[in-house]
């Protein structure tokens, strides 16, 4: 491995370069104003060639809202010595508008180098791990190593806006190019001292509650019936949920199960008139043993139970309800492998956690791929003055390269 990290350290200067490069080709979603990915992605499969590649594959999610028509998906393999599970590291190309402008303090498109970190849009998120997937290959080769096993890159497209033209269509029409015994890092979030993997999610539901009573005039509450009085009531008879789904599982922060009552709704314009409607919403993260439907089914049981005592009618539509995917074991191989190489490059000890909101890794586990979310990350992606700093994006190519590197998997 001293090779290999003698190699990066060597190489730093063209990773900037590369990242350089990267910065000055906007890769922006149409929803974001842009044309998708197809100029970053053509510069990225000719970089990707030098690297001599024993595939190199262009997967184009048709797009009539770009010029080109569709948004490129880049699929790079190298054979190993053996057959077997393979390593793949997934990143993603496009990126987030810059935001105010007046808040930059350089232009975000140009690169800039300074007290050892780099600045630009894109270059933590996600060019840092793209950058450093590409050199783990190239301080391989140039180390003049085999592969023990065979290892891919995959640059998606569309990841700030959902995924529907980039993993998720990659895995549609391409899943066969993924085995479940396979090593899937996605290095696309982490904490600062390179030490987080992520396994888990809790499930996202997303709840609206109408509650319907009859509007008067405030002088006269016996005329009406006041559905804000039962919507409060409800809100705090809706605490019980915690008590009901009360689980505790320390792989999370917060370790439990949340359900808070977020948006409101305006009612009546006016002070002096009691409201007939109102309408709020409750955001539960779920831990993954509940089965979210029983969550729902109880938020029901409790509104219309208040309901019922204040004489008003709730109406209970579910919004978003984002069931989370079977957590990556703990003991799979790509968590066994990542902690092994941490260990080795960093000397440090990393531990597994679980998140409250979903991570791309979502869709592998949902279709049965074991995926982990790990990179050395500071929490700078989507900010104005967006920086990574270099030595991470050195430390993490070294990381990557000997999780390409272990031969024993199991
Ligand atoms: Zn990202």
């Amino acid at each position: 491995m001293d090779s290999i990290k003698k190699i990066l350290n060597e190489l730093t200067g063209e990773m900037i370069e590369l990242q350089r490069d990267l910065t000055g080709i906007p890769a922006l979603g149409p929803e974001n104003g842009g044309q998708g990915e197809k100029e970053k992605t053509d510069f990225l499969a000719n970089w990707v060639s030098r690297l001599v590649p024993d595939s190199l594959e262009m997967i184009n999610a048709p797009d009539d809202r770009v010029a080109c028509g569709y948004r490129p998906n880049l699929v790079a393999q190298w054979k190993g010595r053996k057959s077997g599970p393979k390593t793949w590291i997934l990143t993603h190309t496009d990126v987030v508008p810059p935001g105010g402008m007046d808040l930059w303090e350089t232009d975000p498109y140009t690169l800039m180098v300074k007290d050892g970190r780099i600045y630009g849009r894109g270059v933590e998120d996600n060019q840092h791990a793209l950058v450093s997937s590409l050199f783990a290959v190239r301080a391989i080769r140039q180390a003049g190593l085999t592969l023990p096993r065979d290892v891919g890159l995959v640059f998606v497209a569309d990841e700030e806006t959902g995924s529907a033209l980039g993993l998720r269509y990659v895995l549609q029409h391409h899943r066969e190019l993924f085995g479940p015994a396979d090593l899937i890092l996605v290095p696309d979030g982490g904490n600062e001292e390179g030490t987080g993997i992520e396994i888990s999610e809790k499930s996202l539901l997303q709840l609206k509650f109408t509650v319907t009573g009859k509007q008067c005039h405030a002088s006269t509450p016996d005329k009406g019936n006041n559905s804000l009085r039962a919507v409060g009531h409800m809100i705090v008879e809706l605490d019980r949920l915690h008590g009901l789904f009360g689980a505790v599982d320390e792989l999370f922060k917060p370790a439990v199960s949340t359900f808070e009552p977020t948006k409101i709704e305006a009612n009546v314009p006016n002070i002096n008139t009691i409201p007939g409607k109102d309408v709020f919403y409750l955001d539960s993260r779920v831990l993954p043993q509940y089965d979210v439907d029983q969550v729902v089914a109880q938020a029901r049981a409790i509104a219309e139970g208040v309901a019922a005592k204040f004489g008003v009618t709730v109406e209970i539509t579910p919004g978003v309800d984002a069931r989370c995917a079977p957590p990556t074991s703990e003991s799979a191989p790509v968590v066994k492998v990542l902690k092994q190489a941490i260990r080795d490059i960093l000397g440090k000890e990393a531990f597994v956690y679980g998140m409250g909101g979903g991570t791309v890794a979502a869709f592998f586990r949902h279709v049965g791929f074991p995926a982990v979310v790990w990179s050395t990350s500071e929490p700078t992606a989507h900010q104005p003055n967006e920086s990574c700093p270099i030595q991470a994006m050195v430390d993490d190519a070294a990381i990557f390269a000997q999780v390409m590197l272990q031969d024993a998997v199991s």
